[in-house]
């Protein structure tokens, strides 16, 4: 099966790194073209647009920044919809919206193709280590016969039936994420305030319920608060607040806590933290 990738950001670089290293054949393109270099290196071809990428290939994965990537990539004359045909597949791996996986799931079925959403749980260490969770929602037959490659890609896959379940699933997800950092970055701040160590909090909390991964490897940057490189990029973690308001709006469902954290965050973007990773919030909690 003959991939395309487009969109190498932090993830999909690393991901579209493990496609062919596992032997898939896979046609790349991205916005800024730097990028190429090292996929080239591991035998990667490079189309000259997304519509010659989805010409090229059986089935185009993208792994964009934000629901307006996906429609930039997606859209007019040198889109992917414009080089999609009857029996290719199109998978979404990007955190957008269940309207922007809607729209794709109707126009790429207008071409007679098939559509799946595949929002990722996982940052760059995991997309790098093919360990990711991939959540899927959409057209059955395309999660069947591209199974194996989603295995190359993640060590936990979901399917998880219509298309918009698997975004909504991964909105919630990172509120969580998000909420969950926020009270590591207040706890970390007011317990230096009192005088404590603040490595104490981390080992305190990481003998008890509340122990995770997360904590345990972002708690000593935020308590070193030098620099923080993007695993996942702050700017992308507000968005995903954004979006789950967004949806929490539409579904009548009250977020109390997530509406005042998706001002911190914000707040963060607005003091240039917004390419940093998403533990640079304490920086705005500190102040
Ligand atoms: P990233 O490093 O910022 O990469 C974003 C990609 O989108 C790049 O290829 C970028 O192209 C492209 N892009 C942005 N705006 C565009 C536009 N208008 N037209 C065309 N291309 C555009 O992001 P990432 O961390 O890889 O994340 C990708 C997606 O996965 C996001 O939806 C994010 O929320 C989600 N995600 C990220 C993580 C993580 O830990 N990083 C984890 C789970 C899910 P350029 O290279 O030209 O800028």
């Amino acid at each position: 099966m003959k991939i395309g990738f487009i969109g190498l950001g932090i993830m999909g670089s690393a991901m579209a790194a493990n496609l062919l290293k596992a032997g898939f054949p896979v046609t790349i393109w991205n916005r800024s073209p730097e990028k190429y270099e090292p996929l080239q290196a591991l035998g990667a071809t490079v189309a000259g647009s997304p519509r010659e990428v989805a010409e090229a290939v059986d089935l185009i994965i993208a792994m964009m920044a934000t629901p307006e990537a996906v429609t930039a990539v997606r859209d007019g004359a040198d889109g992917i919809l414009a080089g999609l045909s009857v029996g290719k597949g199109f998978i979404d791996m990007s955190t957008v919206d269940a309207h922007t996986s809607h729209e794709s799931d109707r126009r790429v079925h207008e071409k007679g193709a098939l559509f799946l959403e595949a929002p990722v749980a996982g940052s760059r260490k995991p997309a790098e280590e093919a360990t990711l969770t991939i959540m899927a929602a959409g057209d059955r037959q395309l999660y069947d016969t591209s199974l194996p490659l989603l295995e190359k890609l993640g060590k936990k896959i979901l399917y998880l039936g219509q298309t918009g379940k698997a975004s909504a699933l991964k909105l919630a997800n990172n509120l969580v994420m998000g909420g969950a950092l926020t009270a590591l970055c207040e706890g970390l701040a007011l317990a230096e305030k009192c005088g404590i160590d603040p490595c104490q909090l981390l080992e305190v909390l990481d003998s008890g319920a509340v122990a995770n991964p997360m904590f345990r490897l972002k708690g000593p940057h935020i308590v070193a608060n030098g620099e923080f490189p993007a695993a996942f990029p702050l700017k992308h973690m507000q968005k995903d607040l954004r979006l789950a308001l967004r949806l929490a709006e539409e579904t009548g469902q009250p977020l109390f806590a997530t509406a005042t954290i998706n001002e911190l965050y914000k707040a963060a973007i607005a003091a240039g933290c917004g390419d940093e990773d998403f533990s640079a919030v304490s920086r705005v909690i500190r102040k």
